[in-house]
């Protein structure tokens, strides 16, 4: 029903995980794809096994962010998507947390998501054309986890970045919206044991974990040409995680 046919995308934190998923779909759909890391020999490889460019980039310098962006449109002439997905996820206890812990996750996750919007945006703004997706979370916006109160603050406060953004970008054909995913199977999941995943998909309604590619669908559709008329929204891809009342409801 739709494609990315001839769109050039850029995603962050492309070199594994949910950002890689979502690269390699794109490049299924037809988009011309540059994955960006800030692991240099992570985001070589990714490249190399998609059969996409690739630049290394880090989301919390504002001037890495610009720098890639430019040198990707003097490349394509323009950016038609940004998958501004990097992110970082270390859990700290609140009684200890330190100032720079707290610093880190918001610095990479909620400054990122700016960096890479305010970069993308002049070059939208002249051809009257953007799609931009964050990747946020379903843990901040709607649930908590012990460990992650930065997290969950940088995850809640990606979706405020948004609605705001949306605003400020509409009347130039950009958009911008946000996917939150539950629990994906990456490979720092798979780290985690088979008892640990076992147990995770059993608080899932689908009993499933969500695979890099089910993020993936949803972005390609909110960076779709035929999303032109959806911005500043979410759209929760968990499975149906967040909806059990009690226990008894996942029977
Ligand atoms: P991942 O497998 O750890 O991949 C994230 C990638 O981002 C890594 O290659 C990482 O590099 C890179 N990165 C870290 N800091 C960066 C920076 N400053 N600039 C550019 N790249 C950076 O993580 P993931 O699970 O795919 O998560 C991707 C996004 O989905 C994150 O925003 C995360 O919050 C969100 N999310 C994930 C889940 C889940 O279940 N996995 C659920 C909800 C939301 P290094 O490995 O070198 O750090």
């Amino acid at each position: 029903m739709f494609a990315l046919t001839d769109q050039v995308v850029i995603i962050t934190g492309g070199a594994k995980g949910i950002g890689k998923g979502i690269a390699a779909t794109m490049i299924e759909a037809g988009a011309t794809v540059v994955v960006t890391d800030v692991d240099e020999s992570g985001v070589r490889k990714a490249a190399e096994e998609l059969g996409a460019e690739f630049e290394v980039l880090d989301v919390g310098s504002k001037s890495s962010c610009q720098r890639a962006v430019k040198a990707i449109q003097e490349r394509h002439q323009r950016i038609d998507v940004v998958c501004s997905n990097a992110g970082i996820f270390p859990q700290a206890a609140l009684d200890t947390m330190s100032e720079e812990d707290w610093e880190a996750v918001i610095g990479v996750n909620l400054r990122g998501a700016f960096f890479m919007t305010q970069a993308v945006l002049p070059g939208m703004r002249e051809r009257g054309y953007g799609r931009i997706v964050l990747t946020s979370s379903i843990t901040g916006p709607l649930t908590g986890f012990p460990g992650w109160t930065h997290y969950g603050a940088s995850k809640a406060g990606q979706l405020g970045f948004m609605r705001s953004a949306a605003l400020e970008c509409a009347s130039d054909g950009i958009t911008i919206n946000a996917v939150m995913p539950g629990n994906v199977l990456t490979e720092g999941l798979k780290e985690q044991g088979d008892d640990y995943l076992r147990q995770m998909a059993e608080s899932i309604p689908t009993r499933q974990l969500c695979e890099p590619q089910d993020i993936a669908y949803a972005v390609c559709f909110l960076a779709s040409p035929e999303a032109r008329y959806i911005t500043g929204q979410t759209l929760i891809v968990d499975g149906g995680q967040v909806l059990p009342e009690s226990f008894e409801a996942l029977d």
